[in-house]
């Protein structure tokens, strides 16, 4: 199975995602990943994409996305899925639709089309989109300082796009993306998450 988690800055993703590893792992095979990054070469291009200042391109943002994307699922993803294993992801496909299809308004479809270009047909099996307020978010981050986030350069509005924009998704895509209350207590969080995994492995 092939599992993504989505939403919006500070709603939890990483955090989550090491419960539900620790806990699948007891019984399963799992391994989780992130994007952009997870492998040398799309570590790299993240790197490109957090230090870009305000100069570039939107389009070359979100082809970046894109290739580091292709990358990490060739290397990373693909071998794990054919070896059977469960595999877990910080963020995918959804993000570029809700970051630079929305938010950053290059366009749904366009993003939509060179990501289908980029993953070729593995899309995920199930996400967990972490619902969350962008305010609350945010908060949650000034309050423990994350070196590797660009929040500075983004305004409150943008935030909210890209919540509009995963809002949007999982009413397009009900069957895949399952929407989790990320604006509860995190055990709380990660025991829902683990509810909704179960569920859809074990139906
Ligand atoms: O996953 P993480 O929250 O660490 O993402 C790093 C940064 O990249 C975040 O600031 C996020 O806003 C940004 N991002 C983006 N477009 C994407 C994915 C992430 O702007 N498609
Ligand atoms: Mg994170």
């Amino acid at each position: 199975y092939f599992i993504t988690f989505e939403g919006p800055e500070g709603s939890g993703k990483t955090t989550v995602i090491d419960s539900v590893y620790r806990k699948l792992s007891e019984t399963r095979e799992v391994i989780k990943t992130r994007e952009p990054g997870g492998i040398p070469i799309s570590e790299k291009i993240r790197e490109i994409l957090l230090d870009k200042g305000n100069d570039m391109d939107g389009r070359t943002e979100a082809l970046l996305f894109a290739a580091s994307r292709r990358q990490h699922l060739v290397e990373r993803v693909i071998p794990a899925l054919e070896t059977g294993k469960i595999v877990l992801c910080d963020r995918f496909i959804d993000s570029s639709l809700a970051y630079q299809g929305i938010a950053r308004e290059i366009g749904f479809q366009d993003i939509m089309t060179i990501n289908q270009f980029a993953i070729g047909g593995y899309m995920p099996n199930l996400t967990i989109y972490l619902k969350l307020e962008p305010e609350v978010g945010l908060k949650r981050i000034s309050d423990n300082k994350r070196e590797d986030n660009r929040l500075d350069q983004e305004t409150i509005g943008f935030h909210n796009k890209v919540v509009s924009g995963y809002n949007e998704l999982s009413t397009l895509y009900p069957e895949r993306i399952k929407v989790v209350d990320a604006d509860q207590a995190i055990e709380k969080v990660v025991s829902d998450t683990l509810t909704i995994i179960e569920d859809y492995i074990n139906s």
